[in-house]
């Protein structure tokens, strides 16, 4: 079976086509809402059901994400662009055609900075970015033997972003969109979650001798449903690629589906003919027009990017890159974080803590960190206790834990649950007589001269305590208590 693994004598050559839809409030064309998972054709209208003498007029809000999209990727907008039909024939596309855009795109020539997992980089060119229409979504699963279609989704929103053939491997084609998918999230421009569809990828894929700089042919890989599905699936069809050329053979130009079950990808049957779209300028619409005007009043709603960030993280608050790349995964983590290192004197602390208590009740609770309920003020107000030596790190854990599960504040929990550090009093002593009269065999060797099992007691004390047990305090009362012979 084909590996990822590729021999050293070849290359690939990948290209993306990546599709996004807009978080817009209604369709491209029409008023119909835009909402993923509404009950099955609850969101058409005569426009987008193609019904003949409805008339399709341009949603603004689309056109503006899509522009604020080709500034973030250093395209040229251009001031006149316009829309195509793209004919074919297929049950989702009530129409009969797509209303996309062909030679005159809204944007061209732009790129996109990345890094690779271990630090390599990189800069892949973009060579389009173009607004259009979704298609409808067949349903097979629904009804027994038959194909349902849902037309919710035809009409909604999308750019196409078509890179360069640039990319010669599967991390760097992952990285790259991993890239893509953080810049249009800080834009939120799209949801792009590629589970629902908001954001799928197409790969153009072909093999070569490496240093060759040949164009071979090449396969169209689709159904990626996530980054380590594409990784997987590029990987496959390169070794695929390898192996017809070794046997003499050529590669098919074909569309290839894959699947993520059996980890291959076939080609796909049926539609797949060799198309012609018959582009031709859409009769119904105008040339699109950007002015002047809005490029640049959009050019200054642009955010903060994610690599601007993380610089700034490095240099305000002197954070390690590392710690600056994570926390600038999502603006939502991001603000989180400077709330936080704002309310404290220690940014580095609230990195640890944003970085291992957030993100793991994050991740416990299943709740995204958008909608996890932290209190900035209440996290920095924890570091605090457990810097001045009122809580230990595990307490002061277990505290913002409570906190973010009830919405509490820290002082309401630690009197409620008792959630303090005990460093004296005779519950402590408690703790200590039960840990060395339970033990008397480590009593002895310690006494003998083992004093690293001074270490098992505290820890013996810590489990008592259920981490409530001063660890200073602890420490001192029991080399005490264990040097009274
Ligand atoms: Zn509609």
């Amino acid at each position: 079976m084909a590996s990822a693994d590729m021999s050293p004598a070849y290359e690939m050559v990948i290209g993306l086509e990546i599709h996004v839809q807009l978080k817009t409030r209604s369709k491209m064309f029409c008023g119909c809402g835009v909402e993923f998972g509404a009950p099955p054709n609850t969101h058409v209208c005569p426009v987008c059901l193609g019904l003949p003498g409805a008339l399709p007029v341009v949603n603004q809000q689309a056109v503006e994400l899509a522009v604020l999209a080709a500034r973030a990727l250093n395209c040229q907008v251009h001031r006149r662009s316009v829309f195509a039909r793209k004919n074919y024939f297929y049950p989702d596309l009530p129409k009969g055609y797509q209303i996309s855009q062909y030679d005159r795109p809204l944007a061209t020539g732009g790129w996109l900075e990345f890094t690779e997992e271990g630090g390599a980089g990189g800069r892949l060119s973009i060579h389009r970015l173009h607004v259009e229409e979704d298609s409808g979504k067949s349903l097979h699963d629904r009804f027994p033997r038959s194909t349902a279609v849902d037309l919710n989704r035809a009409g909604v929103p999308l750019v196409e972003i078509v890179t360069e053939p640039q990319l010669r491997t599967p991390a760097q084609a992952r990285a790259f969109l991993g890239r893509l998918k953080q810049t249009l999230e800080y834009l939120e421009v799209s949801d792009c979650n590629m589970e629902e569809g908001s954001l799928r990828v197409d790969a153009n894929v072909s093999v070569r001798p490496a240093g060759s700089g040949e164009f071979m042919p090449k396969t169209e890989v689709k159904n990626m449903n996530s980054f380590s599905q594409l990784e997987k699936a590029l990987g496959f069809e390169a070794a695929r690629h390898v192996s017809v050329l070794q046997s003499g053979g050529v590669v098919e130009h074909q569309t290839m589906l894959w699947d993520p079950l059996r980890g291959e990808a076939r080609p796909m049957r049926g539609k797949e003919e060799v198309h012609d779209y018959r582009y031709f300028p859409e009769p119904d619409l105008p040339t699109l027009e950007v002015s002047d005007e809005l490029v640049e009043e959009l050019a200054g709603r642009l955010p903060e990017m994610p690599w601007e960030k993380e610089r700034r993280f490095v240099d305000e608050y002197r954070l390690p890159a590392y710690d600056a790349e994570v926390l600038s995964a999502s603006r939502t983590l991001a603000d989180l974080y400077e709330a936080v290192a704002q309310s404290t004197s220690d940014p580095k602390e609230a990195s640890n803590w944003v970085m291992g208590e957030v993100l793991a009740a994050s991740n416990d609770l299943g709740v995204p960190v958008e909608r996890l309920q932290v209190d900035p003020e209440g996290l920095a107000e924890v570091i605090g206790l457990v810097a001045e030596g009122t809580l230990s790190h595990n307490l002061g854990k277990q505290v913002f834990r409570r906190m973010v599960e009830t919405g509490k504040t820290a002082e309401q929990i630690m009197e409620a649950e008792g959630l303090r550090l005990v460093s004296g009093g005779d519950q402590l002593e408690a703790w200590i007589s039960e840990a060395v009269t339970e033990n008397p065999t480590e009593v002895e060797r310690y006494r003998k001269g083992e004093e690293k099992l001074l270490a098992f007691f505290i820890g013996q004390v810590m489990r008592k305590s259920q981490g409530k047990a001063d660890p200073g305090r602890t420490r001192e009362a029991l080399l005490k208590r264990l040097d009274q012979g």
